[in-house]
């Protein structure tokens, strides 16, 4: 049998000329494994399961046929439809990173995303509506929002959605808004479902709006980089701030993560850790979207080293090192322990301390 040929670039993955080009404009080189196996299939108009984590490059697995969609359909028709795909994402700041991706993507082609996302002016967003985005990046509940109050809008014209984290979009928050969008959006259409876990929910949703799917498996589930320590501190309650600033001093590491389970925790800790001269910062669901990005921005521009987060910060943001994550609290649920695995994968000469009492 002859040897298959591994598919080497964005060309052969069956991409055009200006596609390809914009790959090498943001620095991307070769296509990453979840591009290599997705892009093709969805190139030929199919459905596609992706479990596939932040890192693997999932997003320009989804963008780059969608914006090969467009091109096409730009070049038949001479007009570039309007909100031709709707990408959701569980939080703002995966929405906001999706739209930076496209937006980059489609520089050459002048494309126009709308981001509509909640802790942001509504009145904002119906002006960005008011351009007729290609591309519409929203978390469920405001989507719903403008698809109920905002004249004029519907997703009537839409012919790809992405459900990006699925398995975050199942939860209680988002599943009644997530019910009411499929159904008022058209049936004939392209559907992407990526998740990082495959739950009995997103089985569920698969069967429900997806039309005999490629399933495409990114990276083993929940694996770790070979080069990451991971490690465990059993101490005393009363002992564990204590703990966890012995162990932000004595390992040097120039970027940490610590994972709290509260909101609260994680004002507390930034301002303890900040009081002992430590640059820590907090993120949580309590803050404004421009203080959680603000947060975000100084941290992966390494003005602050800590970043305090609950799980709003632990899925799909694209921080691009990390050296060590500290889960200060367990987590209560097995999956959110899995969250925190994925941080794992992004650690580089890591170290995972896992503190418990
Ligand atoms: P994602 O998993 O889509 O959130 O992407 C994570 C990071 O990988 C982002 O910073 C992307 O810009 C980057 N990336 C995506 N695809 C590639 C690629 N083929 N080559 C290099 N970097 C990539």
């Amino acid at each position: 049998m002859a040897e298959e040929k591994e598919v080497k670039t964005f060309k052969e993955l069956g991409l055009r000329d200006e596609l390809v080009e914009a790959c090498e404009n943001v620095g991307w080189k070769t296509p990453s494994k979840i591009q290599a196996e997705a892009i093709p299939h969805a190139l030929e108009g199919k459905d596609l399961i992706g479990l596939a984590q932040t890192g693997s490059g999932k997003t320009g697995a989804f963008a780059l046929p969608i914006l090969q969609a467009l091109l096409e359909i730009a070049e038949n028709q001479r007009t570039v439809p309007a909100f031709f795909a709707c990408v959701l994402s569980p939080t703002r700041e995966l929405a906001i990173q999706i739209s930076e991706q496209f937006e980059a993507l489609g520089s050459g082609i002048s494309l126009r995303c709308a981001v509509l996302v909640g802790g942001v002016d509504m009145m904002q967003q119906t002006l960005a509506l008011g351009k007729r985005p290609h591309i519409v990046v929203a978390t469920p509940g405001r989507l719903m929002d403008h698809l109920t109050n905002t004249k004029g809008f519907s997703l009537g014209t839409l012919k790809y959605l992405v459900l990006d984290e699925a398995d975050r979009l199942l939860n209680d928050d988002f599943e009644k808004s997530l019910d009411e969008i499929l159904n008022v959006i058209p049936r004939m259409r392209q559907t992407y479902l990526f998740s990082a876990t495959m739950t009995k929910k997103v089985k569920k949703l698969q069967r429900a709006c997806l039309k005999n799917p490629v399933k495409i498996e990114a990276a083993s589930k929940y694996s770790t980089v070979d080069t990451l320590k991971q490690q465990y501190r059993f101490v005393p309650a009363k002992y564990k701030d204590c703990y966890l600033v012995y162990i932000l001093t004595e390992v040097s590491a120039s970027s940490t993560m610590v994972f709290t389970r509260t909101c609260d925790a994680t004002r507390l800790l930034a301002l303890m850790l900040r009081n002992l001269g430590q640059r820590a910062i907090p993120i949580s669901g309590h803050m404004s979207q421009s203080k959680r990005l603000g947060a975000l921005n100084k941290f992966k521009a390494g003005e602050c080293n800590i970043l305090i987060c609950t799980d709003v910060a632990s899925r799909g943001l694209d921080i691009p090192s990390v050296d060590m994550v500290i889960n200060y609290d367990i987590p209560t649920n097995s999956k959110v322990r899995i969250i925190s695995i994925e941080w794992e994968e992004r650690l580089v000469q890591g170290e995972l301390v896992l503190q418990s009492h």
